[in-house]
């Protein structure tokens, strides 16, 4: 018995990629910057429906650009969603501001509006909200807009997990003043590492690319008036984010089927639940998870080992921002008179299957045999 690994979101290659990156070499346009990365930024602005786009180093510099933009300082509070990857919040503490973790609801795994409208009114001062559309699938994003609105604070939406996701027919990323997307090795697309921001605002969009860019002014000589960051997109790397684009869709298609058959198999075993999806949004489908019940014997961590045994990688949820030691001393906002949070239980019980579009039929029922083996002891 020796299997090749499956992975839980591996890169996926087309070779459109090839011809991209290709054409950089021949024109040697390597770096910096060059035709890759505008176009790059068109597609996808055009893709979501957003006008204007800046393609950087990664995510999280898209999330530091987007919370320098909103002129987030020292002291400064900043609203955001708990249970989610680290970088939705490190950049805050880059800029000097202060989180404050909103928690979840069950319906989506995201960002409680109920939760939001508590902490607006023990934080009246807040100067953004930050809320994540984890695993795919979009946060009720109206009702979170609308009550940023209500309170004239501006919305960043980390959709780096989300590309693609709509929500009442619209795409995600595109419900605040600022998108953030992520295009690491492990996203729905990828360009081995990088990001976008996305905006309505040319001039932010402008400024950000400015910045971006080492803050350099419009002079022969170097000239620096700001303090500025490389964080622009390689050429070379756009060139694959290119290729990516075009199968994005077929990706989506594929990690439906994948949710969809584990959703089909788990139905019947009353201790397990799929990761929900909400009426009103199309997930991506990025990640499959499941919840196992506190009731039942087997914990999440016992599927883990199980399964890596059999080299197949799984992994818990996100652990949630306010349990996180680094950031012990922040404020969590919650509905439930329980430390943990909706978010916490969510990350004691869970787990992420594996949710690679290469899997063959023959890996996935490998995969949901050990899965329900373990689970029919519980
Ligand atoms: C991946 C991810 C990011 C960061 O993107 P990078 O490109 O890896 O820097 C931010 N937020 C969430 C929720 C992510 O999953």
């Amino acid at each position: 018995m020796n299997f090749k690994r499956i992975y839980l979101s591996s890169p996926t290659m087309t070779g459109a990629e090839q011809e991209y990156i290709k054409e950089a070499f021949e024109t040697n346009w390597v770096a910096p910057l060059g035709q890759n990365v505008n176009e790059f930024e068109k597609e996808l602005a055009y893709y979501v429906g957003v006008p204007f786009a800046v393609a950087l180093t990664s995510g999280t510099a898209a999330m530091h650009m987007a919370i320098k933009a909103l002129g987030i300082n020292r002291g400064d509070i900043v609203f955001c969603s708990s249970l989610t990857f680290a970088a939705s919040c490190n950049p805050i503490i880059y800029e000097g501001g202060i989180p404050v973790f909103i928690d979840s609801e069950e319906d989506s795994w995201n960002m409680d509006p109920a939760a939001l409208r508590k902490a607006f009114a023990k934080y009246p001062n807040v100067k953004a909200v930050i809320v994540v559309n984890l695993y795919g699938t979009p946060a009720k994003l109206d009702e979170i807009a609308a009550i940023c609105r209500e309170h004239g604070v501006p919305l960043i939406e980390d959709a780096a997990e989300s590309l693609g996701a709509t929500y009442r027919g619209r795409q995600t990323g595109t419900f605040g003043k600022f998108g953030v997307f992520s295009f690491n090795g492990n996203k729905i697309i990828t360009t081995s590492g990088g990001g976008m921001l996305v905006s309505e605002d040319r001039a932010m969009i402008e400024k950000v690319r400015f910045w971006a860019t080492q803050a350099r002014e419009k002079e022969l000589h170097y000239e620096h008036k700001e303090i500025g960051y490389n964080y622009r997109m390689s050429n070379i790397v756009a060139g694959i984010g290119r290729g990516q684009l075009k199968s994005l869709n077929d990706f989506i298609q594929r990690k439906k089927q994948i949710y969809n058959t584990y959703k089909d198999v788990f139905k019947d075993i009353d201790y397990v639940s799929m990761n929900p999806v909400p009426e009103d949004c199309k997930p991506n489908y990025w990640l499959s998870c499941i919840t196992i019940k506190e009731s039942c014997k087997v914990k999440p961590y016992d599927i883990i080992k199980a399964l890596e045994k059999e080299n197949i990688e799984s992994r818990p949820v996100w652990k949630p921002m306010h349990l996180q030691p680094v950031y012990r001393e922040c404020d969590f906002i919650s509905m439930v008179d329980d430390p943990l949070g909706i978010s916490g239980r969510i990350f004691s019980r869970g787990l992420c299957l594996p949710s690679d579009i290469k899997m063959t039929k023959e890996d996935m029922d490998r995969i949901i045999y050990i899965v329900k083996e373990m689970l029919e002891v519980g």
